[in-house]
């Protein structure tokens, strides 16, 4: 959903300033390519670059981006990696979601027509609990060689993340929304999530409710696929489904996700992946991280700039068909890059 107190005013001159948080293995090349497509259509954007070091065992630079998306209003990231070894040094990704309270994951699957795949036309939207579940990171060992984990789910998160779904249901002009769960099993955590979805479903007549067992949702998904619209699913779900998925529509370097709360959105890679083994190698797909900045644009209000290079990467990939290895096509990175500033057609 896109509230109106969310989307930060723009500075002078109707710039706005953005953090970019490169991150590690393709991260910080895919940024580059972003940065020199922003300098060539002249996107009203300035980038706050802020590297966070993978190595050290502290959370100053976490702490420092937090500060600076919180400035901000809006991030743009690539996947932070955590190198430390020590149990108490969790996800650096996991601890900005949780700290700038963004709740809601938005992943927009759409086919590309370029694209090979088994399933044509596939147009899926996944909405993810993005802060709890069983990415709470509280494990103990309760004795010796037991270990427990804890998932927490709340009825103000479940609520918030539900009611999104509806309200981007409706905004979006889609027809169903299917909450995915295990709460045959865990009755109490996935229970209270799919509860509460079925109760704000009431208070949205005009769209169509259903749920299924995330066994068979995976199931229903490569077989299937069609019978989805939005998708509702906590955190852990939410993650294998979005790489089901995405593995459908091409695989990792395509699509592009969007991290919601009521006051900061953060935009990035889809599955998130960090790419370590492809990394400097020119054959990383840039266009997950080309979407994710195009996301970005739209949000803030941006839509001359968005439209422009939503079009040249639609020409790039479905009509002339220029793409990565990984999508079947034998470009490479910067190949791709140059050939989405050459559909952009301006004339500099
Ligand atoms: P993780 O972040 O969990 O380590 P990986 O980085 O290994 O995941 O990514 C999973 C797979 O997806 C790898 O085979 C990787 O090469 C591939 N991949 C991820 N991003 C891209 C991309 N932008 N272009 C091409 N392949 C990608
Ligand atoms: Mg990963």
């Amino acid at each position: 959903i896109r509230k109106q107190k969310l989307i930060p005013k723009a500075q002078y001159g109707g710039r706005h300033a953005v953090t970019m948080l490169p991150g590690g293995g393709i991260g910080p090349e895919c940024m580059g390519y972003v940065r020199d497509i922003f300098k060539y259509i002249g996107a009203p954007v300035d980038f706050e670059i802020v590297d966070i070091d993978p190595t050290v065992d502290n959370d100053d630079d976490v702490l420092y981006a937090i500060t600076t998306i919180k400035r901000n209003g809006v991030g743009l990231k690539g996947n932070i990696e955590t190198k430390s070894e020590a149990a108490y040094v969790t996800s650096r990704n996991v601890a900005l979601r949780n700290e700038l309270d963004m709740y809601a994951y938005v992943l927009n699957c759409k086919s590309f027509p370029g694209v090979e795949t088994r399933h044509k036309d596939i147009d899926v939207v996944i909405i993810r609990q993005n802060t709890e579940g069983e990415y709470a990171m509280l494990e103990h060992e309760s004795v010796h060689g037991v270990i427990e984990s804890m998932k927490v789910v709340t009825a103000s998160n479940s609520e918030r993340v539900a009611r999104f779904a509806f309200e981007f249901a409706r905004k979006n002009g889609r027809k169903k929304v299917t909450t995915v769960h295990k709460a045959n099993i865990m009755k109490l955590s996935d229970g209270l999530f799919l509860e509460t979805s079925k109760r704000l479903a009431k208070e949205y007549p005009d769209i169509e409710h259903n749920d299924m067992i995330i066994d068979n949702c995976c199931m229903q998904l490569v077989a299937k696929p069609h019978q989805f619209d939005v998708m509702l699913m906590t955190n852990l779900y939410g993650s294998i489904v979005s790489n089901v998925v995405c593995g459908l529509l091409g695989g990792a370097g395509l699509l592009s996700g969007r991290n919601y709360g009521d006051h900061y959105a953060v935009f990035e890679p889809g599955t998130r992946n960090t790419g370590t083994a492809i990394a400097g190698k020119n054959v990383a797909n840039p266009i997950a991280m080309i979407n994710a900045s195009i996301d970005m644009l739209e949000h803030l209000g941006h839509h001359f700039h968005a439209d422009l290079l939503r079009r040249a990467v639609h020409k790039t990939i479905n009509v002339d068909r220029i793409m990565t290895p990984d999508v079947g096509g034998t470009a490479s990175s910067t190949d791709v890059v140059n050939a989405i500033i050459g559909n952009i057609g301006l004339n500099h």
